[in-house]
């Protein structure tokens, strides 16, 4: 028997669920979410809850700007706490390369709406003083960059669609995709066939994998991100801080704990979830460095996870070129917790019919083929 449903939506992540929340203000429940694990198995479990606006490209710095109201709204909207905390990022820079690209990208940013300016280092260390600011010689600051605690949103967005009678099916992995022309039919479970009219690859760093199932590829490739928690503190850190040398990032959080991460140089052949010793090493060098009193603080925890990171670091959203009904929400690069507020309500939209108000071809899978990409050049991690 195959099963009928108008759209499917393959991993059930805050990206597959955001969109399916959408979809049912809007009136559609017929949806099935299919996700191989658990809701918070991918990076929607196991990221920093990192929120900014600070961007060098309009492709990201459009989604990221947009999102934030949305993140403002979004618990009164769920009814849970989410621990949105807009206490800024302050990204700071050790040679005049660095700071002379900050000046740039605030007068950028500041253009389209974004309160970011320059610091020296006086004004720098008054944001951190727990910070060593002797190898830096200022940084820009962004008062609206936030934290998010990724958890009660996740467990939110899972509630809500339940409510509204959608099937989030845990423990079921699409195994097969079969496409007719320029669309996909049928796709394959252990437990059945579903023939959609619509298909949602947000996958997260699995996307990949989808996409080859259908016979087509997108510009997603795994990368491990490893992150870091210490013991709780006491209050010492109000801003998310993010040392540009190394690209380190730390903050604290509601229980005290700092928490901190770093990227792999390297791509994944395969996703992975293991965290390792090497990184724990490298990243209590690095974080003793930027903030000696932490020498005899305790670790506490780490884990890691993948970004699906795209060569322009710009997400992949809409249909995909071969395939009309094969929408792309994935190749978020390290970001797409931040953005998917916007994200999701683009994807909703164009399954609904509505205008999107946004240049799709900035965000399309053939965009390298065609010219049309954005990159963005302010990446940390
Ligand atoms: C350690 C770490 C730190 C991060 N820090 C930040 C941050 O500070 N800020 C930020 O904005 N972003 C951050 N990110 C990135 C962010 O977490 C992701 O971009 C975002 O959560 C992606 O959400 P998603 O719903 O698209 O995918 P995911 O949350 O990855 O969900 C994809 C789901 O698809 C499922 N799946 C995979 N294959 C199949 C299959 N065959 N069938 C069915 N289901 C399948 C998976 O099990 C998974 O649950 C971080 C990521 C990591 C790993």
């Amino acid at each position: 028997m195959t099963e009928r449903c108008h759209v499917l939506i393959i991993g059930a992540g805050v990206n597959g669920l955001g969109v399916a929340n959408r979809l049912a203000n809007a009136g559609v429940h017929d949806i099935v979410v299919l996700e191989k694990k658990y809701p918070m198995y991918g990076g929607s479990g196991r990221n920093g809850g990192g929120v900014r606006a600070q961007w060098a490209s309009l492709s990201n710095l459009e989604l990221a700007r947009d999102s934030i109201p949305m993140w403002k709204r979004f618990a009164s909207e769920i009814g849970l706490h989410t621990w949105f905390r807009q206490s800024g990022y302050l990204m700071l820079a050790s040679d005049e390369d660095t700071l002379s690209e900050m000046k740039k990208r605030a007068r950028f940013q500041r253009a389209h709406g974004i309160p970011t300016h320059v610091v020296g280092v006086q004004e720098a260390a008054s944001l951190a003083p727990a910070v060593d600011m002797s190898p830096f010689i200022g940084g820009s600051y962004c008062p609206e960059d936030a934290i998010i605690f990724p958890w009660p949103v996740v467990n939110g967005l899972r509630e809500r669609v339940e409510e509204h009678g959608i099937d989030v099916r845990s423990r079921t992995p699409v195994t097969g995709i079969e496409t007719e022309g320029d669309r996909i039919v049928r796709v394959k479970t252990p437990k059945g066939m579903l023939a959609p009219e619509w298909v949602v690859n947000a996958a997260g760093a699995w996307s990949s994998e989808i996409a080859r199932m259908a016979n087509v590829s997108i510009p997603a490739t795994p990368i491990r991100h490893q992150i870091f928690v210490t013991e709780a503190l006491k209050p010492m850190l109000d801003p998310m801080v993010v040392d540009m040398r190394t690209g380190l990032y730390v903050n604290q959080d509601g229980r005290g704990e700092l928490v901190s991460g770093l990227s792999d140089r390297e791509p994944m052949k395969k996703v992975t979830t293991s965290s390792s010793f090497e990184f724990l090493a490298r990243i209590s060098r690095q974080l003793v460095d930027l903030i000696p009193t932490l020498g005899p603080v305790h670790a506490m925890r780490q884990w890691a996870g993948c970004y699906d990171t795209s060569p322009d670091h710009v997400p992949n959203l809409g249909p995909h070129p071969e395939l009309s009904n094969f929408l792309q929400l994935n190749g978020f690069s390290g970001h797409g917790f931040m953005i998917s507020p916007r994200v999701t309500e683009i994807t909703a939209k164009l399954i609904l019919g509505e205008p999107v108000r946004v240049d799709l071809s900035r965000y399309a899978v053939d965009r390298f083929e065609k010219g049309t990409q954005d990159p963005e050049r302010m990446v940390i991690g």
